[in-house]
């Protein structure tokens, strides 16, 4: 037992509670990796800055009768940065926070 903790800044404020939220200022840029039939975005979390790893599966043109779709879609990805934060509900180890991101599938 230790008291008269001083100066232990590890933690960026603001984003160590649990929380879901969303910011549309926020500015995401995460790597987009094919594995086999999933896409595996990695990057940092907008909120927390942990690093984070959103899986997604893959759209295949080729399966639905050689119909393609133009352009990127928009997807909700979440925050999966596996650190407990404080008051995060149970198997939920994030920060809560959830964003769009725009990705061609
Ligand atoms: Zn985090
Ligand atoms: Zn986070």
């Amino acid at each position: 037992m230790t008291d008269g903790q001083t100066g232990a800044g590890q933690i960026p404020p603001g984003a160590s509670e649990w929380a879901e939220v969303t910011d549309p200022a926020w500015n995401v840029k995460f790597d987009r990796r094919e594995a086999g039939l999933s896409l595996i975005f990695s990057g940092q979390c907008p909120r927390c800055l942990h690093q984070t790893n959103f899986t997604v599966p893959r759209v295949r043109p080729d399966a639905a009768g050689g119909r393609q779709r133009p352009g990127p879609e928009v997807l909700t990805m979440y925050c999966e940065c596996g650190y407990p934060h404080e008051g995060h509900p149970d198997r939920d180890n994030s920060c809560g926070a959830y964003w769009s991101y725009e990705a061609e599938l």
